[in-house]
């Protein structure tokens, strides 16, 4: 299958490695000067608990990159998508399947504008990647991804499409619930990456709130009452639960949320396509949200602020 990666950082290198190592033309695009070099020079380097792997897979910028492609595979933040995306329109041809596997919600929304409902995949993934340096990722663990056509239609290019994903060990399961899992990947995210990132500090170290359970159901209950609003079910108690388990300080070790490594790092969250989602939604429902919404402006107001220098001789 032609593969492109639209957005090849942490998440695009691993999923564009993996299907080159099965047999795939795989072309890893991103605008990232220091990275693509990096690729295309050494090779694209992964750590995995097996060793490091060094791929001659190619990269290239987005103006570079030409060709339509078979499939698609959108990987930048979810604040990056749209102008990415038209940057590199020209891989989108009239048999080309896009795939977004981002987290938040409006991704959907976002690549509507380019190709229609019918050759739109969407889902969620469990894996987890970082990059190190330009050309470097660390593999972490395995995962399992859940996928479904925009439309709901289960067609021959999807189970296709899966097909050559589980050649390249993902786990793929086309599923009725990939929305619903993707608002349930939402709300967990809503808590533990926005409280950690305002904590400063690790799921463990957050979890251990004598009164997270509290913390954690007010700002579910309001998600599910928007969720409900766009006919989605979800399952309240099933994503509290599933919340306290991670957040549990025997299961969470030293893991700090990527929306922490952002904001230390000077980078923009995926704030607005998280809490931020949740607040625009229940505004045009008309239902109150000022937990998510308290959330959302802590998160803004530390990415305004954060560069700002407490002034001398201030105590
Ligand atoms: P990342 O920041 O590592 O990668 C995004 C890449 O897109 C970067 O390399 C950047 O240079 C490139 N890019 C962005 N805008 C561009 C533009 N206009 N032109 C050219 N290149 C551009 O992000 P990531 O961690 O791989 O995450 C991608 C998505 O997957 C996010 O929605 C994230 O929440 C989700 N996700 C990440 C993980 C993870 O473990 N990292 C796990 C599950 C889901």
């Amino acid at each position: 299958m032609k593969i492109a990666i639209v957005g090849s950082g942490a998440m695009g290198c691993r999923f564009g490695s993996m299907l080159f190592e099965s047999g795939n033309d795989v072309l890893l695009v991103d605008g990232w000067k220091d990275h693509v070099e990096a690729i295309n020079r050494d090779g694209l380097k992964i750590i995995r608990e097996s060793g490091t792997h060094i791929q001659r897979i190619r990269a290239a910028y987005p103006h570079e990159a030409s060709g339509e492609v078979d499939l698609f595979i959108v990987f930048t933040k979810a604040m990056q998508t749209d102008s990415m995306v038209r940057s590199c329109q020209q891989l989108v041809g009239n048999h080309t399947r896009v795939l977004t596997l981002q987290n938040g919600l409006g991704n959907i929304e976002t690549l509507e504008k380019y190709v229609s409902r019918n050759r739109l995949i969407a889902g969620v993934t469990t894996f987890g990647t970082e990059l190190l340096k330009p050309g470097t990722i660390q593999a972490l663990g395995s995962g399992n991804i859940q996928i479904m056509q925009a439309d709901g239609k289960v067609t021959k290019e999807i189970q296709n499409i899966t097909d050559t994903m589980n050649g390249a060990g993902m786990n793929v399961e086309i599923s009725p619930n990939a929305l619903i899992s993707i608002w349930n990947k939402v709300a967990f995210n809503c808590v533990l990456n926005t409280l950690c990132t305002l904590m400063k500090n690790t799921v463990g170290a957050v979890g251990s709130y004598s009164q997270i359970e509290q913390v954690i159901a007010d700002i579910v209950d309001e998600i599910v009452l928007v969720a409900e609003k766009e006919n989605i079910s979800l399952n309240k108690q099933e994503i509290i639960n599933m919340i306290i388990h991670v957040f549990d300080p025997n299961m969470a070790g030293n893991h700090l949320p990527s929306m922490l490594q952002d904001m230390e790092n000077g980078r923009p969250t995926e704030i607005d396509y998280l809490n931020g989602a949740i607040v625009k939604k229940a505004e045009a429902y008309q239902i109150p949200v000022p937990t998510n919404r308290l959330i959302m402006h802590l998160i803004k107001m530390m990415e305004e602020t954060r560069s700002l220098p407490i002034p001398e001789g201030v105590h």
